[in-house]
């Protein structure tokens, strides 16, 4: 499968990346995980994004989720859109709600947003979901709403995303021996940072070394933290390969 890295800036867009968002392609199928700031514009450099296949949502904070009103806004207005069927969005079960205040100017008018047009809202399961050759498998992650991680496997391969997470017990089974461990890393480690939230650099390598991943991609550096700290501070737990992804980079998996 093809991971591309539509913004990886943690929190908030940066000056060299949207927010998170990532596109996984495999046998003519597309999917993306989340969809924050700026991701839209960047996706529509890679696919039509009327060829989406499937949106996952790891949470509904905005650096995650913006931009989802403007793809209802393409969905909805594109003069002469392609034959499609309704779009699957796996997402936490108020995404509905969320998205109707993202594309509704006020409260009158989103109380009569109905997005399920041209979406098909399918709230988070326990189960795997198979999108072509795809089985994506949610775990409840620790951060301040309702969050999910992702373990995506394709053509025997893969890919374990962790959303935006603190440190807890689910993502050791996340990312057991997966090829790529796709981590949040928000910051350096500094004292008393608070649970619950994000990962460090060392938080994110202690769970690809945990998990016995085979390779670690840091994700979700804010703008303001040292990328190169965080990275090194990975590299001194993790004895594989540690990168920091950047926007428009594409990995084989
Ligand atoms: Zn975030």
């Amino acid at each position: 499968m093809k991971l591309t890295i539509l913004g990886c800036s943690g929190s908030i867009p940066g000056p060299d990346s949207p927010s998170s968002g990532y596109l996984l392609e495999s046998g003519g199928t597309r999917i993306v995980l989340d969809l924050g700031n700026g991701t839209l514009g960047a996706l529509q450099r890679f696919i039509d994004p009327f060829a989406l296949d499937a949106l996952f949502f790891s949470h509904l904070h905005p650096d995650h989720c913006a931009d989802f009103g403007a793809l209802a806004v393409l969905r909805r207005y594109h003069p002469n859109p392609p034959e499609h069927a309704r779009l699957p969005v796996i997402a936490p079960a108020n995404a509905p709600e969320r998205f109707a205040a993202l594309y509704a100017p006020n409260a009158e008018e989103q109380a009569e947003t109905d997005l399920s047009d041209v979406f098909e809202f399918i709230p988070t399961p326990a189960e795997p979901v198979r999108i072509g050759p795809f089985e994506v498998q949610a775990m409840p992650v620790a951060h301040l709403c309702e969050a999910w991680g992702f373990r995506v496997a394709a053509e025997g391969k893969v890919l374990a995303y962790t959303g935006d997470t603190g440190p807890c017990p689910q993502l050791a089974e996340l990312a057991a021996n997966a090829d790529v461990l796709l981590s949040e890393a928000s910051w350096a480690d500094f004292p008393d940072a608070p649970d619950g939230v994000h990962l460090s650099g060392r938080q994110a390598a202690e769970v690809a070394k945990t998990a016995e991943a085979r390779r670690l991609l840091l994700t979700h550096v804010v703008p303001w933290a040292d990328g190169n700290a965080i990275l090194a501070e990975a590299e001194a737990v993790f004895d594989g390969p540690a990168e920091l992804v950047a926007a428009d980079r594409t990995y084989e998996i």
